[in-house]
């Protein structure tokens, strides 16, 4: 197998009109980043037809002009950014003077952005973490992965004949671009798999979502696991009649943390004495029984 060969091998590039020469493949400094630079041609027989005018080819109306450089992000190569300088083929239509590109599998027509550069975002979407990253590291701004996040959202289909017996509700801050403050997210409470985001909590709107789901699929979820917001409870006993409702611990354990705080800088302002005491030791106070101790609970107490 040629250089050329294992190059576009290498790459995952399967158009066979493109075509990479020998020593084609520098490093350099693009915006402040070391860069792979591979260059390579792309040029095959002029088509059989002009892609403008339609005239059929019969008479060589439709010839080769020159050649267009363009420069095509491809996912990284060992950690370092990666960019194709193609020269595509330009041609010349005689019978209405257009000129146009040859095409290739490799990137749409008109962008600059590789389909597998495209394909390994959408992969690392799946992964948690923020599109900043993703952008940074694959040297793409980070709008242009919104659109696409955008552009693909309508492909989803949820399946609303089936629950899993678990149900897990949250709510977080997503993006700005998203009606409401919080955004909706629920999840099978046994696997972690996240089942749908919706761009808000409003419950009119959860409500009217659930009922998507026929009453028999609503009536098989045993438990839902929810934080303390009260209109989950409300969704849920309407929603999903045979449900319990399950407060998370980790909330239980939240609340009884700001409580507990909430009391002591109560008593810390009652009584200034015990002010600096208390500011000290909070943390004593809030430590596991088992994890206590006898040296720093007797300073505690003596003082
Ligand atoms: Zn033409």
């Amino acid at each position: 197998m040629s250089n050329c060969n294992n190059t576009t091998n290498l790459l995952n590039i399967e158009d066979k009109n493109i075509t990479i020469s020998e020593d084609a493949i520098e490093t350099k400094k693009v915006n402040g980043v070391d860069t792979k630079i591979i260059h390579a041609k792309l040029t095959y027989n002029p088509p059989s037809s002009c892609p403008c005018c339609g005239i059929v080819n019969d008479n060589h109306d439709v010839i080769k002009y020159g050649f267009k450089q363009c420069n095509i992000i491809l996912p990284q190569i060992s950690s370092m950014n990666a960019l194709l300088c193609l020269k595509k083929q330009r041609f010349y239509c005689k019978h209405c003077d257009a000129t146009f590109l040859a095409k290739t599998r490799l990137v749409d027509y008109n962008r600059s952005i590789s389909k597998n550069t495209f394909l390994s975002v959408l992969l690392e979407l799946k992964e948690k973490q923020s599109v900043y990253d993703i952008s940074r590291r694959y040297n793409i701004s980070h709008t242009t992965i919104h659109k696409w996040v955008h552009s693909i959202k309508d492909g989803f289909i949820i399946n609303y004949h089936r629950l899993p017996e678990h149900l897990a509700f949250d709510e977080f801050k997503s993006v700005k671009e998203v009606k409401g403050k919080m955004s909706f997210i629920y999840a099978n409470s046994k696997t972690g798999k996240v089942i749908d985001i919706l761009t808000h909590r409003h419950i009119n709107y959860l409500k009217s979502y659930f009922y998507q789901y026929p009453r028999e699929v609503r009536a098989k979820v045993k438990t839902v696991c929810i934080d303390m917001y009260k209109g989950y409870i409300e969704l849920i006993r309407q929603c999903f009649p045979n449900a319990i409702i399950i407060t998370d611990r980790f909330h239980v354990v939240q609340l009884i943390n700001r409580s507990f705080n909430n009391v002591r800088i109560q008593c810390m302002k009652l009584n200034k004495d015990n002010f600096r005491l208390s500011k000290r030791y909070c943390k004593l106070l809030l430590k596991n029984y088992e994890e206590l101790d006898q040296i720093h609970c007797m300073v505690f107490i003596i003082k």
